[in-house]
């Protein structure tokens, strides 16, 4: 590792660097299903079931605005995190919460937290087992949510497993996430995913929280693919150009790959599981990247 590396801004390198290489300097490990780099981690059981472990965190000014309403910052935490287990095929189960805040702020604050994040967890069964308190020095608020959920083994699906030819789909729309107050107000597709890992195995799936410009290629690149998009069959939500629905983020939606002959036996039983939301096919699994989508959200680099 070059040692000039090390003295580099991070908005100079930019995210993907800093986590490549904070990764690096984990010691392999042959006992993990999956490191970093997947929605959640996979950590087998003595029981035969899968551990996932998936920690995230809010911040003030970036993940939500000073004056939101703190019952939907705190859904919003919780949410988060269930939609990364949701995208493993995982149920969601214990919780744990770290907030660290300016002293200037109002218990009443913290209680719509807690609040908003409490009932989140009792939505889907799941719960806050502990947490931590820190005092921040300046002003600002970081909420930090860590959960574990379980999987089956036959139902855990990961970003690796496109094949060339598959086709890819997202569910409901995409696009105007922040305009609308939907990224805080969103419900994680939880049963949605455990409905197609029962009923229409994807190949691989994640949730789109950086934009389908910047998760799709992860994707792509996890299963050593490229892809092909069809711009105009992207579902968009209304007034949201093409060009925001791939580049803003927020969207928590499902994007998965399927065998064209599993897609073609989905539609009219997705149909009748949820019929308010739609799931799109908008392109395909291929070798190698023609046309490369504008890139969605990264840290460190919009500043
Ligand atoms: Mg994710």
């Amino acid at each position: 590792m070059p040692d000039e590396l090390l003295t580099q801004r991070l908005g100079d390198i930019g995210e993907e660097t800093v986590v490549d290489h904070l990764i690096g300097l984990l010691p392999p490990d042959s006992t993990l299903v999956v490191g970093p780099g997947d929605d959640c981690a996979v950590v087998p059981l003595e029981c035969g079931l899968w551990q996932l472990l998936k920690t995230d965190c809010l911040v003030e000014g970036i993940h939500f605005l000073p004056g939101t309403a703190p019952e939907l910052v705190g859904r919003k935490a919780i949410n988060r995190v269930i939609s990364d287990i949701a995208a493993m095929g995982g149920h969601p189960h214990d919780a744990l919460v770290t907030l660290a805040v300016d002293p200037d702020r109002s218990l009443g604050e913290l209680d719509g937290w807690y609040r908003g994040m409490v009932g989140a967890c009792e939505a889907v069964g799941c719960r806050i087992v502990g947490g931590e308190t820190s005092r921040l020095p300046g002003r600002g608020a970081v909420i930090s949510v860590a959960m574990t959920g379980l999987v089956s083994p036959a139902h855990c699906i990961l970003r690796s497993g496109a094949a060339k030819g598959d086709l890819i789909a997202v569910t409901g729309r995409l696009g105007g996430s922040f305009g609308s107050s939907r990224h805080l107000s969103f419900t994680p597709r939880l049963g949605e995913a455990r409905w197609l890992v029962e009923n229409a195995r994807p190949s691989a799936m994640m949730d789109l929280s950086d934009g389908l410009g910047s998760d799709l290629p992860r994707l792509a690149r996890a299963s050593g693919g490229g892809y092909r998009v069809e711009l105009t069959s992207i579902p968009c939500h209304p007034g949201v150009s093409v060009e925001q629905a791939i580049t803003e983020g927020e969207d928590y939606e499902l994007l998965l790959t399927f065998p064209p002959a599993v897609f073609a036996t989905l539609s009219g039983r997705w149909k009748a599981a949820f019929p308010d939301t739609a799931i799109t096919a908008i392109g395909e699994i291929t070798g190698e990247t023609g046309e490369p989508l504008p890139r969605g959200w990264e840290h460190y680099r919009h500043e």
